[in-house]
Parts: structure tokens; C-alpha cells; sequence
């Protein structure tokens, strides 16, 4: 049977999600039969020629980069975009908050002219994506989970609940009983509470459900007395970039 090409390309982002890839270990094996890897900068020196299903990892932050993911995505039969950075935009959204040629003299000096940027857009921003696998970096058994769908042609939906639910599954002391703001009320779930069952807040980095309960959220941030800037604040670091658009 004729095996499935897989590409990995990165834009804009830390390649954390490539690496979590390449830490996966066992739960892959079952896959690598099926596939084969004809692009991965992380783990092989080989690249080029075609692929079906490109695994896109980043956001697009530069005119090249536009032009690039649109070379991706004419050539890919299925485009699956991999981590915040690809989904929602994550961290490199906050250039967005700030006026693009302030940004590029901050950061190149006198040398900013050299450099083309335009504001951070996630993938499908730009192009058609098929596929999305939340997460800073992504959850490696839903990236597997994810990567069946796409090789069998099946739907993959995001969790639309809060990180709460599994949190509560996970029996988890809540973050805000212990003084501190947690965004897991608000955030897609999918990566079973990963930071949370860690002693760590949720971050947000899967982005907002399409139907927060803003009452309920409203209620725990009056009970705590948090002001609701500081909840959006936070939740700025990964989602800017999609701000005010379903995730
Ligand atoms: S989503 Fe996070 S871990 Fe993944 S590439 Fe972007 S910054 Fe790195
Ligand atoms: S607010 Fe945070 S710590 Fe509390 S239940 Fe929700 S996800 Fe868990
Ligand atoms: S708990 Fe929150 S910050 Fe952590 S991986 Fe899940 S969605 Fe992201």
C-alpha cells in the first residue's frame, strides 16, 4: 500500500511543536508505518519533492511567508495547522499590539529597513487549513489523534468545552482557591489539563471557546474581586492575532 508523504515546515515561532513531535516515541511507531516523512528540519537533512499532508507549525509574519504558505497549501492535498502559533497566532500576535514600525526599530535598530513584517496572522488567516491541533507547544495524543483523521480523511473537532471540565476530571485544586487567576474557564480544552494537573495556571494558549460562560466567569472574577482586564490581558498573550474571531 502505498504510504502517505508527510512535510513539516515552520514559520514564525520557537519549533517547541516540532520537538514535541520528535519526543513522542512510542505512541508514533504504529504511524511511521503508514507515512512517509519527506520534509522535517528537526530530525532529518533530507527535504524536497511532493507531499500529501502538509504539517504547518508557525504564523505568518512576513510578506515571504505569505507567499510561501500559499506555495504550501496549492501543493498539499490536506494542511494541517500545528500549535498556537499556526492556530490562533500564540505569542507572536503581541506584535500586535504595537505599530509595526515601532516594532522593527526596537528590536533592529538602525537596520530596520532591511526587514519586511507585517502584522502576525495564524495560518488560516492566509489559506485553507484542514485540520488544527491547539496547544503552545501542541498535546502530543491529540497530534496523533489528529494525524489519524487526516490520513483516514475523517473529521477532527476541537473540544469546544473550558479546560475546567478536565480539570474537574482530573480532581484538580482549583487555581483561584489558592489565590491565583487561572484561564482554563474561558479556554478550549483537548490538552487534559496539562498545566493544571502540573500546579501550573492555563495560559490560554488553545484559545476561547465559542460560547464562554461569560456569567459564570464573571461570577468567580467578582467573588476573587479580579478585574476583568487582567483575564483579558493574559489571554492576549496567545489569541491577539485572532482577536475578537472565533478560534
Ligand atoms: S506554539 Fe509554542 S511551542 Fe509551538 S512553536 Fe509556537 S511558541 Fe513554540
Ligand atoms: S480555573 Fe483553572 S484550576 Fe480552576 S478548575 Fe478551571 S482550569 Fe482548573
Ligand atoms: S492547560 Fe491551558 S495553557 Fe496549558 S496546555 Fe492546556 S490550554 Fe494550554
Amino acid at each position: 500500500m502505498k504510504k502517505v508523504r508527510v512535510a513539516f515546515f515552520d514559520f514564525s515561532c520557537c519549533e517547541g511543536c516540532q520537538l514535541q513531535v520528535a519526543n513522542i516515541g512510542d505512541l508514533l511507531l504504529d504511524i511511521l508505518e503508514k507515512i512517509e516523512l519527506v520534509e522535517f528540519r528537526e530530525v532529518m537533512s533530507e527535504r524536497g519533492g511532493d507531499y500529501d499532508v502538509a504539517v504547518v507549525e508557525g504564523s505568518i509574519t512576513t510578506e515571504h511567508d505569505v507567499k510561501r504558505i500559499k506555495g504550501i497549501r496549492q501543493k498539499a492535498k490536506v494542511l494541517i495547522a500545528y500549535g498556537s502559533c499556526a492556530c490562533t497566532g500564540g505569542v507572536n500576535g503581541m506584535k500586535n499590539n504595537f505599530d509595526l514600525e515601532d516594532v522593527k526599530e526596537y528590536v533592529y535598530k538602525d537596520r530596520a529597513d532591511w526587514f519586511n513584517t507585517v502584522p502576525t496572522m495564524a495560518v488560516d488567516q492566509v489559506v485553507k487549513v484542514d485540520y488544527y491541533v491547539n496547544g503552545c507547544p501542541v498535546y502530543p495524543p491529540e497530534f496523533v489523534k489528529v494525524l489519524k483523521c487526516a490520513l483516514r480523511g475523517m473529521p477532527y473537532k476541537v473540544p469546544d468545552y473550558a479546560v475546567c471540565v478536565e480539570c474537574k476530571f482530573n480532581e484538580n485544586e482549583c487555581m483561584y482557591d489558592k489565590g491565583v487567576t487561572c484561564l482554563g474557564p474561558i479556554t478550549r480544552a483537548g490538552c487534559n489539563s496539562w498545566c493544571t494537573n502540573n500546579g501550573n495556571i492555563c495560559y490560554g494558549c488553545r484559545g476561547m471557546v465559542s460560547n464562554p460562560n461569560k456569567n459564570g466567569q464573571k461570577e468567580v472574577l467578582k467573588k476573587y474581586n479580579i478585574p476583568l482586564d487582567w483575564i483579558m490581558n493574559k489571554f492576549n498573550m496567545y489569541n491577539k492575532a485572532k482577536e475578537g474571531q472565533q478560534v
